[in-house]
């Protein structure tokens, strides 16, 4: 069992000052993978003054220096590639033969691409008559990241910073420390200036505070529930740091009358059952015109059989077990709160496959006969249970897909591109994928209402740790 007593400050590794050990469970053995020895007060503070001492030097490091130590860091996380698949398989149950696909290309790409951003954009300066407007980098930023996504969420917050030549202190979720682990050991490896990166282990509800509300922090990025980053724009509120925050969803997806039903409902399945649901924009509810509805759930229930789950290490299984005990026991506990609203189950009944006896694994669940008042219709479930719900016009349809406190993202498949464009623009969410579309790291991602505010990838997340500043001549 891997023992992690370390953080990551000042460009070395330093034995954590807290007493309490946090346990790494395997969630398709039930097993402990790891053990964690949990940050204090006293290791974000060596953290963050690291960073700061840190920032001058890194601020002012040419660009294109900067970038070199970014492909520097992707090609090693290239020569680590299994490293970082097994830590997705070991601490979240993500199955080995999606797990490169989904959570580690995209991170390895990224880092090359904010690279190569910050070359073509840090330098340039914009001239407005007598203004000059240049770019400068915020300064020391916190990055809080959750346990569903754990490299692609760091890399995502870690790339833009360090391109723009800010020093971080990151934290992991508790349960997911095993990728940020191998990203200190990788940036160690490559030479990153000490003080640069740092990593802390801890709880979120002891160090989160701290790292929002300390002085010395500039930028505070969060990303997961709404509960927990309205807590981080609470305590970041007295030190007058910018906040991004990217937070919770239950996305809409129209399906119009009109439509591929069999290309649509396939892909609304598989985007809802990919990481076992356990993605922020997945869109978990699927709005169908009455008209077509018997054929909505024929394809439905036959593709949401099509998925094998189990043990993540098989070659053959597409879908894993939940992340955690106390997300198969939330999950569970929906699927009960579904069918007591009066929803139908068409597939799955909230128990384990049969091929497993033990891990936290929920069968692909797909409820009918949602409506919008339920609380499944309301309330982010975060597992593998997709809320098909039924329209009478296209407006009712908008309606509903409005309905949310939520604004994460959308989807639409129509007859067209053309035909779904109008709709696209109608929906309140900060992403909208059409015709079966996917995640792309050039398009800017966040969300409106309670999903958060800011930006991640595209140029845009360049911006979230930039400040302009005015030269008037
Ligand atoms: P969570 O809010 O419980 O935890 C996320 C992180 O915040 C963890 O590192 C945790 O330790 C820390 N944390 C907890 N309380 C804190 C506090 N008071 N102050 C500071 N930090 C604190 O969320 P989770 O259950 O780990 O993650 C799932 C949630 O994340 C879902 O709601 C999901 O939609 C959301 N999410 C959003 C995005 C996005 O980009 N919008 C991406 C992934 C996940």
């Amino acid at each position: 069992m891997k023992q992690i007593t370390h953080a990551y400050i000042n460009g070395d590794w330093t034995l954590t000052k807290g007493q309490e050990r946090f346990s790494v469970i395997n969630p398709a053995t039930e097993e402990c993978a790891a053990e964690v020895t949990m940050a204090t007060a006293e290791d974000v503070n060596l953290a963050v003054d690291a960073a700061k001492k840190a920032f001058p030097i890194w601020s002012n490091t040419p660009v294109a220096e900067r970038a070199k130590y970014l492909n520097a860091i992707a090609d090693e996380m290239q020569a680590r590639y299994d490293d970082l698949v097994q830590a997705h398989v070991i601490s979240m149950g993500c199955p080995v033969s999606i797990a490169g696909a989904f959570h580690v290309d995209c991170a390895i790409d990224a880092m090359r691409y904010y690279g190569e951003l910050a070359i073509a954009s840090m330098d340039k300066v914009e001239e407005r008559d007598n203004i000059l407007l240049t770019k400068q980098p915020i300064g020391v930023c916190a990055l809080i990241n959750p346990w569903n996504y754990p490299l692609h969420q760091l890399v995502g917050k870690l790339a833009p910073a360090l391109a723009s030549g800010c020093t971080v202190i990151e934290k992991p979720a508790e349960q997911t420390p095993l990728a940020d682990y191998i990203m200190a050991e990788i940036i160690h490896k490559v030479g990153l200036p000490a003080g640069v990166f740092n990593l802390v282990f801890g709880q979120g509800y002891e160090i989160g505070p701290i790292m929002a509300e300390h002085p010395k922090v500039n930028m505070i990025s969060f990303t997961g529930s709404t509960r927990a980053g309205i807590e981080v724009a609470k305590n970041a509120a007295s030190t007058v740091k910018r906040v991004c925050q990217e937070l919770g969803g239950k996305s809409a997806y129209i399906i119009t009358e009109d439509a591929d039903i069999d290309a649509a409902v396939r892909y609304g399945i598989e985007d809802v059952m990919g990481n076992t649901g356990q993605t922020c924009n997945a869109l978990t509810r699927m709005l169908v015109p009455k008209s077509r509805y018997e054929d909505v759930i024929k394809v439905a229930k036959a593709v949401a059989q099509e998925q094998v789950v189990g043990d993540p290490t098989r070659e053959d299984v597409t879908m894993g077990p939940l992340a955690s005990e106390q997300q198969y026991k939330k999950v569970k506990e929906y699927i009960e709160i579904g069918q007591q609203e009066g929803a139908e189950l068409l597939i799955g009944d909230g128990e384990k496959p049969e091929s497993v006896d033990k891990g936290f694994y929920v069968k692909p669940t797909v409820f009918t006969k949602v409506t919008r008042d339920m609380r499944i219709a309301q309330e982010e479930i975060f597992g593998p249970v997709l809320c098909i719900m039924e329209y009478d016009d296209i407006e009712q349809a908008i309606d509903i897909a409005n309905d949310s406190e939520y604004g994460l993202s959308s989807g639409v498949y129509a007859k067209d591109k053309a035909a779904a464009l109008p709709i696209a623009a109608r929906l309140e969410a900060g992403q909208c994928y059409i015709q079966g579309s996917y995640f792309s790291m050039y398009a800017p991602f966040g969300g409106v209402k309670q999903s958060g505010n800011g930006r991640e990838w595209g140029e845009e997340a360049l911006h979230e740790y930039i400040e302009t500043k005015a030269i008037i001549c």
